[in-house]
């Protein structure tokens, strides 16, 4: 699942989508994807038989 920050407020949200608004201020098409180093391992872990 991807994370998803506002640059207006700077809430985070966890959503398979883009959100097309921030939940928390409202703000339209202020939500970019947030990269983590994280990503990578949790996709290694989740690895399905
Ligand atoms: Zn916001």
């Amino acid at each position: 699942m991807a994370r998803w920050k506002c640059n207006s407020c700077g809430a985070t949200k966890e959503s398979r989508c883009k959100p097309k608004k921030c939940s928390e201020c409202g703000a339209q098409n202020s939500m970019v994807k947030e990269e983590t180093e994280v990503k990578e391992k949790e996709a290694g872990k989740k690895k399905k038989n």
